[in-house]
């Protein structure tokens, strides 16, 4: 018997097991998938927002404004990278600077701190790339850009670390209220909780649906995105965004932590999961960019992916307990999700806590994480770190410099991975120019020999993704 189940383990779940599990609580999170962060938390722009776009008033406005030094915090105790670079929302027209007026406006009202107008001048100096008919831009120096997968990956594997229970490859089917507790069905077995909080992402409305009236539908929009090679890292310094429209925050052109630069994304309507790309779409995507930025190099492109929005008709976060007694939607997360996670799990903390879960400090949670980066260290600690484990003076990924060492930390810490994506999330290989061409094959016989698996069974993502189909030498399957 848990004391609260969560569903779902992409940032938001991520988020809330990490703040649960600071309290004596038995905490249990499922996941269907084979690792965390493989939802919507996998595929975004990495962006967090200051908070001067979602509407004053809502809940939206002000877990974004409050995550973002949370999010800062936690990235500086777990090791995440996120770096300060700001964000640049430009106008290129007399009707975008009246735009800008009114985010600058907004941002004022919700509490962004440190937002600015700054003219073609400052724009220029901030941005040397960007286009010649930029007249002004809204300066919001507390953005920053973030490795999503990291975050969510580091605040679970910090729960798991204090205590929560997370049992992957279990999709929750069926939820039913058994006295003052919930029997929930997955594919991997049978949970009993006294209390459920549904963090299904584009999946909320059905879980929600298992054991609520329905009361929302998410209505799933894809966003497509370019990803260019490191040599066009730099046309961008900030997070360079246009003026946002009813439905997006625009085309953005930025660097990502990994030094690349990220270009999207659009926005229209997919079923749910359909995470495929469209020639015509990213067209679209290019052209608009190079409105901000017109001399991004396109032919440096190593990756095209889409991310899916938990869009609803309710124009906000929909956090709260349903007429279900212990029963919680934390639903319609979509942008900016990200950045209002760490928010939102002390948000929903609190509810559980004003709802009668006793909420009692542990004395003995640890609070940080530290993972190794070869190609962060020093001539010198590259060589002590050599000296103590030769495994670090084997380059596996060499697109992104990533060592034998680091892939076998990966998979013997907290959750480990189980496919060739999921060790590319946790250290990189596989992330560079080549995008895992050459290290592929190397990070298929480490994960093996390290699980003690078959080299048949590594798959290269989600279940059934399978790579090798039979041998060609030595002894036949
Ligand atoms: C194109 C795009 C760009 C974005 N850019 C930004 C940005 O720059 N900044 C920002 O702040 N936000 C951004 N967002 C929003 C942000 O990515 C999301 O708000 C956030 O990732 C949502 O996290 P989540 O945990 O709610 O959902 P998810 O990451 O989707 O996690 C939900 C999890 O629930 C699991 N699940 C579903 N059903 C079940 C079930 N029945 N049983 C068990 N598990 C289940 C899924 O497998 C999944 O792992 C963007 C989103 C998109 C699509």
């Amino acid at each position: 018997m848990f004391d609260v189940l969560i569903i779902g383990c992409g940032v938001v779940g991520a988020a809330l097991a990490y703040e649960l599990s600071k309290h004596e609580l038995s905490v249990c999170v499922l996941e269907k998938e084979n690792d965390v962060a493989v939802g919507t938390t996998k595929a975004n722009s990495a962006i967090l927002h200051s908070g001067y776009d979602p509407k004053p008033g809502t809940l939206m406005a002000r877990l974004n404004v409050e995550s973002v030094p949370l999010t800062k915090e936690i990235c500086r105790k777990l090791d995440v990278p996120c770096k300060n670079i700001g964000s640049l929302t430009v106008a290129f027209s007399e009707d975008d600077m009246e735009t800008v007026k009114r985010l600058y406006e907004r941002g004022v009202k919700n509490g962004v701190p440190g937002l600015e107008i700054i003219g073609q001048e400052e724009l220029r100096r901030k941005e040397p790339h960007i286009s010649p008919e930029a007249l002004g831009a809204l300066w919001a120096p507390s953005a920053a850009i973030i490795s999503p997968w990291e975050l969510c990956l580091a605040m679970a594997q910090t729960a798991v670390r204090n205590g929560t229970e997370l049992y992957l490859d279990s999709e929750v089917t069926e939820i039913k209220k058994k006295g003052e507790s919930f029997i929930v069905k997955t594919s991997s077995g049978v949970y009993e909780a006294r209390n459920i909080v549904n963090c299904a992402g584009v999946f909320s409305d059905k879980v929600h649906a298992m054991i609520a009236e329905p009361c929302f539908k998410i209505l799933p929009h894809s966003g497509e995105y370019f990803l260019l090679d490191k040599c066009e890292g730099d046309k961008a310094n900030t997070v360079i965004f246009q003026c946002p429209g009813e439905d997006t925050k625009g085309i953005l052109v930025s660097p990502t932590v990994h030094g690349n630069l990220i270009v999207g994304p659009d926005n229209a309507a997919v079923k749910a999961g359909d995470l495929s790309v469209d020639a015509k779409r990213l067209q679209g995507i290019k052209e608009t960019a190079r409105k901000s930025v017109p001399d991004i190099g396109f032919g440096e492109n190593i990756r095209n992916f889409a991310g899916i929005r938990a869009v609803t008709d309710i124009d906000d976060f929909i956090i709260g307990e349903t007429e279900v007694q212990g029963f919680y939607d934390v639903a319609g997360i979509k942008s900016p999700g990200l950045s209002a996670a760490a928010a939102i799990g002390v948000y929903v903390k609190n509810m559980l806590e004003a709802s009668g879960v006793p909420m009692r400090r542990k004395k003995s949670f640890v609070d940080e994480r530290h993972v190794t980066r070869f190609n962060e260290l020093t001539a010198e600690e590259k060589r002590e770190a050599v000296e103590k484990n030769p495994l670090y003076g084997r380059v596996i990924c060499r697109c992104e410099t990533v060592t034998e060492g680091e892939i076998v930390d990966c998979i013997h810490a907290p959750i480990p991975p189980c496919s060739i994506d999921g060790v590319k999330r946790r250290v990189g290989a596989g992330m560079g120019r080549c995008q895992g061409g050459f290290c592929s094959p190397r990070v298929l016989e480490i994960l093996a020999r390290e699980l003690g698996r078959d080299p048949m069974e590594i798959e290269k993502d989600k279940k059934g993704t399978y790579i090798l189909t039979g041998r060609t030498k030595g002894e036949q399957a």
